[in-house]
This record gives structure tokens, C-alpha cells and sequence, in this order.
């Protein structure tokens, strides 16, 4: 890897981060006068903990990483912005990315004026670690891959992952949205050879937490890259109501796994019946809580599904995807309603 200071944007390496009054006063007081809050309203009139050392904690315990490893955001579409910000200089810098991918990694390089270079997947929705890493000049800043892949379900080749954290010296993002539906390991245990890798992992799947009031994405690196995401992130970026629920989350894996067996049972169902006849679709191998199915004339299955109030994510616009819906796994009652809704579609 290059020295993280050669990759990291130089005024953002240089400048000084904005420092709250909850960052400057640590410790027990029953006076807080340094916020300028309201002092009623208890205890909604208090400023969060800007860095979340306790929600941390318990993460650290969890996924037996450090809590100095640990970046907290509003999503992790929150990290994946603050990375492109924190590594790509603005029409000068670039980032690789996979396609077809989770659209924000292009987006938010759009939004701050740095180019997105896409790299195909091949017609099984698997990785060319040589073409990423073609792809990739001295000015690209950051690689970004999603395993489980979002739309196509599947994980991306190990082999071809590790070939390319080895072999490139900027920052490789690894996407771990889906990973607690995987049969795969996490590359979180990775972090320790590899200075240059960031996993990004939320609670909006896996652990049914994406409600407006429990947003938390986080993301995992070594604690100079954490450094730097904190220096600029917004000094309460992730407000205390989510602090508190996440952590009643976090404190309850079971029911998480419970639900993730469920969801899993259910996927292997749908998927067997939606291959079979008198369905007979393509279905692509899912290692997530959806599935990517070809059923044909997607256009016409997800108006019609529509009409039938139910909504799926029609793909058939996506590079690769063309006849394609994605199929969030539901309750059994839910993926009933959405089969017996194809099986009497008139197409
Ligand atoms: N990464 C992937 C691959 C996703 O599919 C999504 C959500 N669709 C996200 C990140 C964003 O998740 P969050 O709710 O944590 O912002």
C-alpha cells in the first residue's frame, strides 16, 4: 500500500478537524453549561457522544475487531461518501467500481466531480481481478466491491478479491451490506494484513434496523484510516436515538440470527420453486436476502405486480440484468402472496 498520506486528499490531511464541546470534556459532571444546549427537555436537549464509544464496545465484542477499527455513519452510504471525499481530489481523481453494482458508489463519485470506472462482471455476475486492476492508474484513489453483490446476490471470488488487495496500492472498499446472509466469512478478520482495506457493514439488512430513526452503517479499517473518516464527518453524525436503539439491536444477536434463518429457508424455497416449472426462470445464486430472477418480460410482471400491490425492484435497466427483477426475500405469507401473483399473471 502506498503511505496512507500519499492517498489521502492533501487538505484533508492537513486540516484541523472542528472539535465539539462533547469532544473536549470527558468525565463525570452533573453541570453542563459548554454545549450551549437548553438546559429542559431532558434528555433530549443533550448533543450525542460524536464518536459512539459505547454502541463501539459493544460492535468491538461483536465482530472481535478494536473500537479504534470502528467508523459509525447515518447508513453506509454515509462512509462511502466520506471515503470518496477523504481520498479523490475533484476532477483529478478516480475510483473503480463493479458493474452492475449498488448504484451509490457511482453516484456519490458523481456528486463530487470524481470519475467512476466501471468494470464489467462476466455473464455470471463473477470478478476479473485483472481487469480491476487494469482498470485502476495512479490517480484512482479507491476500488469498490460488493460481496454479496447487489443486484446479482452472489459473493465475488475470494481468490480474485485477495488478488486484489494484494496487488493494489490505494484503498479497496469491500461492501459487506449482505454478509450475515452468506455462507462466506467476513474479510473483517483481513483487516490486520491488509493496511489498505475498508469493509462496510449496516444494520439495515440482516438486522432489520433501516427505519428512519435507526440509521447506522459502519465501517472497519485501520485506526489511521478511521482517523481520517472521523476528521471529517459531521461532529454528531449519528444522533442518540439511533445510539440507543442500535445498541438494544446489537444486544440481541439471536433474534437477528433467528430472522436470517428464516430469511435464508425462505430464499432457498423460492428459489427452487421459481426455477421449476411453471415458473422455469433463470435464477441467479443468491448469497443475500433477495434474489436476482430472469423471468423474461419484466416490465410487464412488475406493472402487473404492482397492480397487485406488490412492489419488487425491476433491474431489466441494469447492465447484465436485462429481464431481471430482484426479489426481496419476505415472511412465507409475503413470498405466497408474490408466487400466487406470478403464477396467475397474464403477460
Ligand atoms: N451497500 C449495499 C450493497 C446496499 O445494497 C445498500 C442498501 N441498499 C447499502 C450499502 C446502504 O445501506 P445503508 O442503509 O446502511 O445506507
Amino acid at each position: 500500500m502506498k503511505d496512507l498520506k500519499d492517498l489521502v486528499r492533501p487538505n484533508v490531511w492537513n486540516l484541523k478537524p472542528y472539535s465539539s464541546a462533547r469532544d473536549e470534556f470527558h468525565g463525570d459532571a452533573s453541570v453542563f453549561l459548554d454545549a450551549n444546549e437548553n438546559p429542559w427537555n431532558v434528555p433530549y436537549n443533550r448533543y450525542p457522544d460524536p464518536l459512539q464509544w459505547k454502541l463501539k464496545d459493544r460492535l468491538a465484542v461483536l465482530k472481535g475487531v478494536d473500537r479504534s477499527s470502528i467508523f459509525l455513519g447515518n447508513g453506509s452510504d454515509e462512509a462511502i461518501d466520506l471515503v470518496i471525499r477523504a481520498f479523490c481530489e475533484p476532477g483529478l481523481d478516480s475510483v473503480v467500481t463493479i458493474s452492475p453494482s449498488y448504484g451509490m458508489y457511482e453516484v456519490a463519485a458523481d456528486v463530487n466531480n470524481v470519475e467512476c470506472r466501471k468494470v464489467s462482471l462476466d455473464e455470471n455476475f463473477d470478478l476479473d481481478a485483472d481487469r480491476v486492476l487494469e482498470s485502476a492508474d495512479e490517480w484512482t484513489k479507491v476500488i469498490f466491491l460488493c460481496s454479496p453483490n447487489n443486484p446479482s446476490g452472489n459473493s465475488l471470488d475470494r481468490g480474485s478479491i485477495y488478488k486484489i488487495l494484494k496487488n493494489y496500492e490505494g484503498i479497496v472498499v469491500i461492501d459487506e451490506a449482505y454478509i450475515d446472509f452468506s455462507a462466506y466469512p467476513s474479510f473483517l478478520k483481513e483487516l490486520s494484513g491488509f493496511p489498505n482495506l475498508i469493509v462496510l457493514q449496516t444494520l439495515s439488512k440482516a438486522w432489520g434496523a433501516a427505519f428512519w430513526d435507526i440509521r447506522l452503517g459502519m465501517a472497519f479499517a485501520s485506526p489511521e484510516i478511521i482517523g481520517v473518516l472521523n476528521k471529517i464527518k459531521y461532529p454528531y453524525n449519528v444522533n442518540q436515538l439511533t445510539q440507543e436503539k442500535a445498541l438494544e439491536f446489537l444486544n440481541d444477536e439471536a433474534t437477528m440470527k433467528h430472522q436470517v434463518n428464516e430469511i435464508l429457508t425462505e430464499r432457498n424455497r423460492l428459489e427452487k420453486i421459481l426455477s421449476e416449472p411453471p415458473f422455469s426462470y433463470q435464477v441467479y445464486p443468491s448469497d443475500a436476502n433477495f434474489l436476482l430472477v430472469n423471468v423474461g418480460k419484466a416490465d410487464a410482471m412488475y406493472n402487473g405486480l404492482v397492480k397487485k400491490g406488490i412492489v419488487v425492484r425491476n433491474r431489466s435497466n441494469v447492465q447484465k440484468c436485462r429481464g431481471c427483477l430482484r426479489i426481496t426475500i419476505g415472511t412465507p405469507k409475503e413470498n405466497d402472496s408474490l408466487l400466487n401473483a406470478m403464477k396467475n399473471m397474464k403477460l
